[in-house]
């Protein structure tokens, strides 16, 4: 899409712009050259009031919209220009294509982190709503769920002290790589062959991190085991992990392990998890129907899952379970059967994701396209709130991603508030700094609740994480350099 636009006296961006048409069009490319479709956007602030005017060319056919506003009708914690450019873009896409994104304007990936921000400034609980709905058109129902989950983060923050950290290990190796799946994470066998000495350099990276925790007198509140498929290493491998993870961990904190894949969980593994003091696991089906199963790269069927579960059960661990709306080639039918039999299961937490087309699966690869208009998704999703409310589960975080089916949300639904995952929302909120190893890993340092102040990364993939340890181990003494800098 070409895109020309004009501003006089207010300020947005072309690439603003290019975020709202992606709600209408997903993979649309942008620039000079595409002449179908083109916009031209032209918007005008004089004193209070904002005038402005839009014009869609696409496929031989122009439409056409205007809209005028006053700058003190927007609330004064949100960029007035932006909302009334995004309200007049509303206007014209919403008409042209029938249909207005639940979410409204709000592009960004965490609604509910947005949400508790206006209420730690002291916006009163109702005007939260009213900056979602009327400033960023979202619809009453989402700005409802963000304001909720706002209030249970800053509940969370509040009761959170400055010297608290959590712990993220990633182990990023799968048995067989999901064809919607854009982590990096190693599924062939000559890769698969790094994950002993993988599991080796992580230990030690835990170690340094506890080590450094422990000298700046943190304390430590949760830790994750994420991945990949975090239950990739065979039972011995498992055991030898977790005693060294263990030896340098002190306290009582919440444990939690996304052993993900059921083709991977043995019962050997699982009591080793138990011995070694996880509480909560994932085990992931994604989907009850053993086609689309397969279709999707899933080495497992249904009844896997249930072996998995079953045993999970048996041995106690508090259990999430995800589910994906819209996967290729599922029916709304198939998805709300997935959605009864895994309620019908009651595990302690299930996440309901909105499919995602992200940039590297092998989906988008072999050019998949999405349509964010499917009628599908609105129900799918709706059945899954109504039929999980109606089983006692509630939402206790969200969060969104780009290029969504229907352009939705991941909900994270428990059954009672002492079995949500707290690290899914310190992780997401930035409620107290995570201290992360592994390739790929991102750790989030944390001043102030709700804000993260900086972020160190480690290299992307597991042989770049392995063959760089040496400078890697040395961000110990920035994670220093940060808490004494106060
Ligand atoms: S299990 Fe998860 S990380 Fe592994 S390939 Fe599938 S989606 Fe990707």
């Amino acid at each position: 899409m070409k895109i020309i636009l004009e501003c006089r006296g207010a300020k947005i961006s072309t690439l603003y712009l290019q975020t709202l048409v992606l709600l209408y069009l997903p993979g649309e490319k942008f620039g000079e050259d595409c002449e179908n479709p083109a916009l031209e956007f032209f918007i005008e602030q004089h004193e209070d009031t904002f005038f402005g005017k839009a014009t869609l060319y696409i496929d031989g056919c122009v439409s056409s919209e205007s809209l005028s506003g006053v700058v003190s009708a927007y609330p004064e914690q949100v960029d007035a220009a932006k909302c009334f450019a995004g309200e007049l873009f509303i206007k014209l896409f919403g008409k042209k294509f029938g249909y207005v994104p639940p979410w409204g304007i709000m592009t960004g990936v965490d609604p509910a982190g947005y949400a508790a921000k206006l209420l730690k400034l002291g916006v009163a609980y109702d005007d939260v709503k009213s900056v979602f709905c009327d400033a960023h058109l979202v619809s009453d129902e989402k700005a409802e769920l963000a304001r909720s989950l706002g209030a249970l983060c800053n509940s969370l923050a509040s009761a959170s002290s400055e010297k608290d950290y959590s712990i993220y290990a990633g182990i990023p190796f799968c048995p067989t790589r999901c064809r919607y799946c854009s982590f990096v994470s190693y599924a062939t066998d000559s890769l698969k062959a790094l994950l002993p000495e993988y599991l080796e350099k992580l230990s030690s990276e835990v170690s340094m991190l506890a080590n450094t925790a422990k000298a700046l007198k943190l304390k430590l509140k949760s830790v994750y085991i994420g991945g990949g498929t975090p239950s990739m290493p065979n039972a011995e491998q498992l055991r030898k992990f977790l005693f060294e993870l263990r030896n340098c961990l002190d306290g009582d904190f919440e444990f939690d392990f996304e052993a993900g894949r059921p083709d991977t969980l043995t019962d050997e593994k699982l009591n080793i998890l138990k011995e070694y003091g996880v509480g909560r696991i994932c085990i992931n089906t994604q989907t009850t129907n053993d086609e689309i199963l397969r279709s999707v790269g899933r080495n497992h069927t249904y009844s896997d899952f249930l072996r998995s579960f079953y045993a999970a059960r048996n041995v106690g661990f508090c259990i999430n379970t995800d589910l994906i709306e819209g996967l290729p080639g599922e029916s709304a039918e198939s998805f709300c059967k997935s959605v009864d039999d895994i309620s019908e299961l009651s595990p302690e937490n299930i996440t309901v994701h909105a499919f995602s087309l992200k940039k590297s699966s092998e989906y988008t690869v072999s050019g998949k396209k999405l349509s964010p208009f499917d009628p599908d998704a609105f129900c799918m999703l709706e059945y899954s709130k109504e039929k999980l409310g109606s089983k006692g589960y509630t939402p206790y975080y969200m969060y969104r991603q780009k290029n969504t089916h229907g352009n939705f949300e991941n909900v994270g639904y428990c059954k009672s508030d002492d079995s949500i995952c707290k690290y899914n929302i310190y992780m997401m909120e930035s409620v107290h700094s995570i201290f992360a190893a592994g390739a790929g890993a991102s750790t989030k340092l944390v001043r102030n609740s709700l804000v993260c102040d900086k972020k160190i990364y480690n290299p992307k993939y597991p042989y770049e994480y392995l063959n760089g340890f040496d400078d890697i181990i040395k961000k110990e003494q920035e994670i220093i350099d940060f808490y004494n800098s106060k």
